[in-house]
């Protein structure tokens, strides 16, 4: 049945005619897989005309133009006096109009020379180039002789593409596999469904027009649902296992009352919502089954206390809890804070990173086994092979998104059924929060802690930037903290770096000792800046980041947000961003400083930001505007990243896929199952 096509579907790119293992690994990085389905599940973004024209007048500058040329006359290119030109074929089209083909690469003058004959029609498509010096198309995407004009598509797909890989590349792999598939398909005995999906896929790979590529047209959207059903169906059956009978855990008997210490302790009133969520935590322990929920609660509006409650709880019966961050900066942070509480409770906390080694590491193993530590707070660390606990009874995960399903799963086993709580601080929309986190139980914190003044946010010109430097200034000497953050789209982009590093060189003149941080760093001198800047008593006072800070970094003394071409990031990644100040009592500031590029919806974006502070209005702003291009920081925020499925377009697929996922019979659960082998979706309950 349907099975037999994994085989193909699993097939490596670089056995596909014409790819080869060179090709296969640029594959990898832009498909992130390198399988025939890897390819199959990456669709056009849209599709460009290639109609042949009969004349070059009326195309505008910039337009991709198909025209039938006449070659009249040839110019060899090469170096002269250190100066490279470029060799030139000049034609004319039907009417005589001149058109300049150029190519710069020397290396094949004769070969273009000989290919392209004088006298010769040739139908050429590439994009136009209109200067003084007339019409030029440099170096054309298609050149064909006028017999082998079908050779350039009338509508050519046009795929998201990177490095190393042309459009041609794609169009090849793509007409292999189809042709591959078509004769295998012969062979097999698909199902009908299949075999619809299949189609449906041919169509988004071959489109005829950009409506075959439309969200809400037939095939999109059939791929979306689909795809939307494998994830649902994923969820169903982690949300059945959950319940059933095979995964119960006893009921813990608490020894001794260490929660009421723990709420005298703490320096301050918890607010409702944090109690509530509390109250449903605990309510979860008193249940036959592990605990799996989730707390949603915008930045700071005090998860962590959330969690040291819940840890206190589960160490009143003598069970373990182990708090994961996703860095080492953080953990420290968790650490700092909850240790001096646990003293005061007589609980042992202990903090475990990948910077633990030799005796003291196999000392805390020792004390980890031997169930002396009751919190263990730390990174990925608390989950090697070679960490025991005695009584794993709680795992809390914060900022649960950037940890993988399999790391989730790891750490599970290291317990007994453990209960389960992960700490988002990226809001879902009510409307999708059940889809997208299905299988689990939710908590939402919808209020923050009293007294928090809301952060003043306000949009400038970049050229304004001195400006700001000197308003500024007053403040840091009333002892401020300023975040600064320039973005830097992709590590390798140096024009970005040399703009952060000159953005540190300048405000270092300003503010001496300003602190730098970016991705080309190595970890430790990273970390190192992070906790000087945490450091209430460090002279640093301005720290100037190119990478996205790190998520949750508490420093209650920052109070000013800079962010440099703000339009280059996600509304819900500029909210994170903001969210690292207006954590202490003083008014906190955040201004987003836009470039000169910026597009009317890039300062319509803005302006959400500087109008409201609510998470979830900007999440569901975010989830409206999505799909205009790629912004900085959508990866962390927690969203799914579905190949087909538009957050915008598709809402009303996501409860159409969710109920067919909860009723499904025999013959739609066998189905379900090969979406689920495509798409990839694990049913590991919890993931
Ligand atoms: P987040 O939800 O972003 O993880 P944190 O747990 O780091 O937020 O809390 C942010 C700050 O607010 C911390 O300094 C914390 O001590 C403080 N805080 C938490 N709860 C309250 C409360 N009920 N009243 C006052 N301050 C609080
Ligand atoms: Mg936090």
């Amino acid at each position: 049945m349907d099975n037999e096509i994994f085989d193909f579907f699993n097939t490596d790119l670089q056995f596909i005619h014409g790819v080869g293992p060179v090709l296969a690994s640029k594959f990898n990085e832009v498909l992130g897989g390198r399988r025939v389905l890897d390819f199959l599940l990456h669709i056009p973004s849209y599709v460009r005309p290639r109609e042949i024209l009969d004349s070059v007048v009326g195309a505008q500058n910039g337009d991709t133009i198909t025209i039938s040329l006449q070659i009249k006359s040839h110019k060899k290119g090469g170096v002269f006096r250190g100066r490279r030109a470029p060799t030139q074929i000049v034609c004319a089209d039907k009417f005589a109009a001149p058109v300049t083909i150029q190519f710069f690469n020397t290396k094949f003058l004769d070969y273009w020379t000989e290919k392209l004959p004088i006298g010769a029609w040739r139908i050429v498509s590439g994009k136009l180039d209109f200067n003084s010096r007339g019409a030029i198309i440099n170096h054309p995407d298609f050149i064909e002789t006028p017999e082998n004009a079908y050779k350039i598509p009338a509508h050519q797909a046009i795929y998201p593409s990177g490095e190393g890989l042309t459009q041609k590349n794609f169009a090849n792999v793509r007409d292999e596999i189809f042709k591959i598939m078509h004769e295998r398909i012969a062979t097999y005995k698909l199902s009908e469904r299949m075999m619809e999906l299949l189609d449906a896929l041919e169509h988004v790979h071959f489109p005829e027009s950009n409506d075959d590529l439309a969200p809400n047209g037939t095939y999109v959207a059939k791929l979306a649902y689909s795809e939307l059903l494998a994830h649902q169906s994923a969820i169903a059956i982690n949300r059945r296992m959950r319940i059933s009978q095979k995964n119960t855990r006893p009921v813990r008997e608490s020894k001794k009352n260490l929660v009421d210490k723990f709420y005298e302790i703490l320096p301050f009133q918890l607010t409702g919502a944090q109690q509530r969520t509390i109250d449903e935590i605990f309510a979860d322990f008193k249940k036959p089954v592990p605990m799996m929920r989730l707390v949603q609660g915008d930045v700071g509006s005090g998860k962590t206390m959330v969690a040291m409650a819940a840890a206190v709880k589960m160490a009143e019966s003598g069970a373990q809890t182990v708090i994961l961050a996703p860095t080492d900066t953080l953990a420290q942070q968790h650490f700092a804070k909850l240790q001096p509480m646990c003293e005061k409770l007589g609980l042992y906390c202990d903090i475990l990173t990948g910077r633990d080694k030799g005796a003291p590491r196999r000392e805390k193993l020792i004390s980890l086994k031997s169930g002396r530590t009751k919190i263990a707070i730390g990174t990925h660390a608390l989950f090697s092979n070679d960490v025991e606990y005695k009584d794993l009874g709680l795992v809390i995960i914060d900022e649960q998104h950037r940890f993988g399903v399999d790391q989730r799963s790891a750490i599970r086993a290291k317990g007994n059924n453990p209960d389960m709580l992960a700490l988002s601080a990226t809001p879902i929309p009510r409307t999708l929060s059940m889809t997208v986190y299905g299988d689990m139980d939710i908590s939402i914190i919808n209020e923050k802690p009293a007294g928090r003044m809301p952060i003043k946010t306000s949009k400038l010109p970049i050229a304004r930037a001195d400006a700001l430097i000197e308003r500024i200034k007053p403040q840091i000497d009333n002892g401020a903290k300023v975040f600064w953050v320039c973005p830097l789209v992709a590590e390798s982009e140096n024009s970005d770096m040399m703009a952060a590093e000159a953005r540190f060189n300048e405000l270092n003149k300003h503010f001496p000792g300003t602190g730098l941080c970016h991705g080309q760093m190595d970890k430790k001198q990273r970390d190192g800046v992070m906790n000087e800047f945490a450091d209430v008593n460090s002279k640093m006072r301005v720290l100037v980041s190119t990478t996205v800070i790190e998520v949750g970094i508490d420093v209650p003394s920052a109070t000013i947000m800079v962010i440099e071409n703000a339009e280059r990031f996600g509304l819900a990644a500029l909210h994170q961003l903001r969210g690292r100040v207006g954590r202490g009592s003083k008014q906190s500031f955040c201004i987003l400083l836009y470039g000169n590029n910026v597009s009317p919806d890039g300062i319509k974006r803005l302006d959400v930001l500087c109008e409201t502070d609510d998470g979830f209005v900007i999440a569901e702003q975010d989830l409206m505007m999505r799909g205009v291009g790629e912004l900085l920081g959508t990866k962390q925020s927690g969203w799914i990243q579905y190949h087909f499925v538009n957050y915008r377009e598709h809402r009303d697929l996501f409860k159409l896929a969710q109920t067919a996922a909860m009723n499904n019979n025999d013959d739609d659960a066998v189905w379900a199952k090969t979406l689920r082998r495509i798409f990839n979706c694990s049913t590991i309950a919890g993931a």
